[in-house]
């Protein structure tokens, strides 16, 4: 990850560690603990409990998840499976899977339902 404050000479400046720092991300020239902050090549790790960890579990607890597969890609032709939608019908969260899935909502512990159509995950995506 390269940011604004990046040169272009490829310098990874103090500035440019302080900004990764802020977002809860550590540089290190080896990508982990004690590595330096600052150099032409300078890799990163995730802070534990920083900014970056706290949005990305915020993140997960609101179901988002990074499904590649389900991302559209034109010309991609779509299975026959994975296409019906289940419902939480205690807390309206959605999901998608083989019409024979059986899916419980983990936080309400109650079985998921399917509505028998045919969904599509670039209208639901919002
Ligand atoms: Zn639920």
């Amino acid at each position: 990850m390269c940011l604004a404050s990046r040169r272009s000479d490829g310098y990874h400046n103090k500035e440019w560690a302080a900004k990764m720092e802020s977002l809860g991300l550590q540089p290190s020239s080896t990508g982990a603990v004690g590595g330096k902050r600052t150099g032409q090549r300078v890799s990163h790790y995730i802070i534990p409990d920083g900014p970056f960890t706290k949005a990305f579990a915020n993140l997960a607890a609101t179901g988002w998840k990074l499904n590649l597969q389900s991302a559209h890609r034109p010309g991609a032709t779509k299975g026959p499976n994975s296409k019906t939608k289940f419902t939480c019908s205690s807390c309206s969260q959605n999901a998608w899977g083989k019409p024979d899935l059986a899916i419980t909502c983990t936080l309400c512990r109650i079985e998921m339902k399917s509505d028998a159509v045919v969904g599509s995950y670039e209208r639901d995506a919002a």
